[in-house]
């Protein structure tokens, strides 16, 4: 049984809207991995007190075929791999960043792993992407539409549309069910 799971997506070093996509790219080399759909690419502001340049973020939804910390090791290999600095700064910059958002309507809270992502429904910047794949996106933990977070939100948090994604760019059209 496979779970459908939404992916955060984020990067503010180096060429960020690349690092994005590379992200992807690395995520479907995987057979556990199906990719199902992503967002467009947007350009945010950091949610975070250090100083540091604005991000790309989207979002990859996407069916998992082993459990919720297979996936969170397989996530953090990608972010090594692509030279992820863990220098224990919080919401500091970074190459790329990989959440898992949503696990199905999975709810867990463990010591390395939390589900749905702790600050979901706080950051437009991971609300936005997953509300364009699925408008109807139920937050299982605290039960209510995901859209009903958004003007919760207090202001200062910007999401720029830059632009879709083609398929094309990450993969080819076989590996897409
Ligand atoms: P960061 O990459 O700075 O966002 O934080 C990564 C750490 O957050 C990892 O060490 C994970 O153990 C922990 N974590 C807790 N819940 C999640 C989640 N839903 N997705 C990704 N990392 C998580």
């Amino acid at each position: 049984m496979k779970d459908r799971v939404f992916i955060g997506i984020g990067s503010n070093v180096g060429d960020s809207q690349e690092n994005c996509i590379r992200s992807i790219k690395e995520m479907i080399k995987d057979g556990r991995l199906r990719l199902q759909g992503v967002s467009s690419l947007y350009r945010t502001s950091p949610v975070s007190d250090i100083s540091q340049g604005n991000f790309i973020n989207c979002a990859a939804f996407v069916s998992w075929a082993g459990s919720p910390l297979s996936l969170l090791e397989f996530l953090m290999g990608i972010e090594n791999r692509m030279g992820r600095i863990r220098d224990g700064i919080k919401d500091g910059p970074r190459i790329i960043d990989l959440d898992i958002l949503l696990f199905g309507n999975l709810v867990l809270q463990e010591h390395s792993l939390t589900i749905p992502h702790a600050e979901l429904h706080k950051r437009k910047f991971a609300i936005v992407p997953c509300l364009e794949i699925d408008p109807q996106i139920i937050h299982p933990g605290l039960r209510r539409p995901l859209a009903t977070f958004l003007n919760k939100i207090e202001g200062g948090q910007s999401v720029e549309l830059i632009r879709k994604i083609s398929l094309d760019e990450i993969v080819t059209k076989t590996q897409i069910s």
